[in-house]
């Protein structure tokens, strides 16, 4: 065989997964969408129209004919729209996938039938992307993250998860690493101005935006910012980026400013949803301080995302949903309301969350209006959404690439929505004896630097070293000036840590390392954490944690389990040290014990 031909004759058995774990509707020549009042987002009045559908495809809109044998949605007095889409959402973080189903359902729920992620490590995007398959979800763009050293976005997780770039050709160099996990567009953390609770250290240089930027549109691949103050917004423009994340609101819009984003044609995804000071329905005191402040700068924001919608500036959908107050879905619905708080009418509202936010994610050739070969994406709300924005909560039933997945006439959601893993897999006794050239543990995963995260957070460095004619790995560590300062590296049993791995099969930890003082050992798990100490010598020693003698690490929330090694997703091994201290550690020949778990 040759190679080309073994890929084509694997590759179907991922899709293969996928069909079969979908409920599938009987095979319909057609379905016929009939009586609605169709709001094709095209900028055309709404009328009444019927809509055929063919496989993921509208064929028809129009008075036409419903075809013989075509299943027929009567949606007389309904409203059909396209679906929803929404350019900036953080789904769950690295080592903590559980939430997956339930937002993807979130979503389809609320007729949001695309968003783009913006949280995940690009490890994760592969099985993340076949496990969306295999449930109802909407279709989840993956966005690759890139900051700068020590900046927003940057605060928490490694290089793993956000690549950090300060010069072009860091930024040339990102995206070639990239490319291989097919990222479907570039969040590049740009702004440092932790919206006036941090010091500006970190904002992204233009040369270096605009080298990102190059690099990002030769590889296909739009890049939107986080950027949240005029004068960044204009760097920003004048780089040539395709979208700003976030609502511009540390002033009002001057001319110049405007003028320069209008000329470079960037549109804006204001996440008002994130910003509205009185989201999620919380009573603050109108005489805090800080309270004010965010009710002035939300002021702000409306204003500037008027300003500039009346400039011509493409104004999209985007929430930040997933941050505090911020619930997947109900964001998306919340922010028409507040696009049309800005002012900007019902109409043009929708035609924000549909058309122009597949525009701004490159998708407009494929969805975002209804009109023939388009995608089947569709909504079908009660009332006048086009007269009444609020009509968008009425959500009757959502159509996904064609299929009915919501509403009456809908087959039940699959069993997965409902789960929050995949199911656990058995995993080799060797975690990593860093001999691969490639630089990834013995699973095939990429290693994570697990350092504490924050605006002072400690710097940490691993690398291989040699050691006795073979390969160890170093970490050394400068501490941040707190307590309780941490740094280490965790080693994901599966790729990505999204998929959950049993250790039934084995009873202990052992590796060998070098180094003074309190090494912990945590296994990063589903249901939890569990974790265990052992002494450093100074010299190299084999060290054994034995599941039996791990406890569990007490969190915020729910109650910390005994260890069943179920479920687990990182074998973590790092140190503690004092405020402003350091920490130097070898390890190798990480592995597991085989032998009954012992309880
Ligand atoms: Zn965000």
């Amino acid at each position: 065989m040759t190679c080309r031909s073994m890929l084509a004759a694997l590759l179907p058995i991922p899709l293969l997964f996928g069909s079969v774990s979908i409920p599938a509707q009987p095979p319909a020549a057609a379905t016929a969408i009939v009586g609605a009042t169709v709001f094709d987002a095209t900028g055309a009045a709404p009328r009444r129209a019927t809509v055929l559908i063919e496989g993921d495809r509208i064929m028809a809109v129009g008075d036409v004919p419903v075809p013989a044998g075509a299943r027929v949605i009567d949606a007389r007095g309904k409203a059909l729209l396209p679906g929803f889409v929404d350019v900036h959402t953080h789904w769950t973080p690295n080592s903590q996938p559980d939430a997956l189903p339930a937002i993807a359902t979130a979503y389809v729920r609320a007729g949001v039938t695309t968003v783009s992620d913006f949280h995940e490590q690009p490890e994760s995007f592969a099985p993340r992307r076949e496990w969306l398959a295999g449930i109802v979800a909407p279709h989840v763009l993956f966005a690759a993250r890139v900051s700068t050293p020590g900046g927003h976005g940057a605060d928490w997780g490694d290089q793993a998860t956000t690549i950090w770039i300060n010069t072009p050709a860091r930024a040339r160099a990102a995206i070639d690493r990239l490319r291989p996990y097919r990222p479907d567009l570039i969040k590049a953390f740009t702004d440092g101005w932790r919206y006036g609770t941090g010091p500006d250290n970190s904002s992204m240089d233009e040369a270096t935006l605009r080298a990102l930027v190059a690099a990002s549109h030769a590889a296909g691949l739009k890049v939107i910012t986080h950027t949240v103050t005029v004068d960044r917004g204009v760097i920003a423009a004048r780089a040539g980026v395709d979208g700003l994340g976030h609502g511009l609101q540390d002033r009002p819009m001057d001319a110049s400013s405007l003028a320069t984003i209008v000329a470079a044609r960037m549109a804006m995804a204001p996440t008002l949803a994130v910003y509205d000071p009185d989201k999620g329905g919380r009573v603050r005191d109108a005489a805090d301080p800080r309270y004010r402040n965010s009710v002035r700068k939300f002021g702000v924001a409306l204003a500037n995302v008027k300003a500039m919608f009346d400039a011509g500036v493409p104004i999209g959908l985007g929430t930040d949903a997933g941050m505090a107050a911020t619930p997947h879905g109900e964001a998306t619905l919340h922010e028409f309301e507040l696009l049309v708080r800005a002012g900007l009418t019902p109409a043009e509202a929708l035609i924000a969350g549909t058309a122009t936010s597949a525009r701004i994610l490159g998708l407009d050739g494929d969805r975002g209006t209804i009109t023939p070969g388009k995608r089947a994406d569709l909504v079908l709300v009660d009332g006048q959404p086009w007269n009444r924005i609020a009509d968008v909560r009425r959500i009757d039933r959502v159509i996904i690439d064609g299929r009915l997945v919501v509403g009456a006439g809908a087959p039940p959601l699959p069993a997965g929505n409902f789960s929050d893993r995949l199911p656990s897999v058995a995993v080799g006794a060797a975690i990593d004896d860093f001999q691969r050239a490639d630089e990834r543990t013995s699973l095939d995963t990429l290693r994570l630097e697990t350092a504490d995260g924050g605006i002072d957070r400690s710097v940490q460095i691993t690398q291989i070293v040699p050691r006795d004619g073979g390969r160890a790995l170093q970490l050394t560590a400068r501490l941040a000036l707190k307590r309780d300062a941490y740094a280490g590296v965790a080693f994901p049993l599966t790729r990505g840590s999204v998929r959950p791995a049993t250790l039934a099969r084995y009873k202990a930890v052992r590796f060998a390392s070098k180094g003074v003082g309190t090494i912990v050992v945590t296994l990063n798990g589903a249901d939890g954490r569990w974790r265990a100490q052992v002494r450093g010598t100074g010299r190299w020693s084999t060290h054994r944690v034995a599941f039996a003698s791990l406890r569990p690490v007490a969190s915020g929330t729910g109650q910390a389990r005994d260890w069943t090694g179920s479920a687990i997703y990182q074998v973590e091994i790092g140190a503690h040290g004092s405020p402003g201290g350091s920490i130097s550690l070898e390890l190798d020949d990480l592995r597991f014990e085989p032998g009954p778990s012992g309880r």
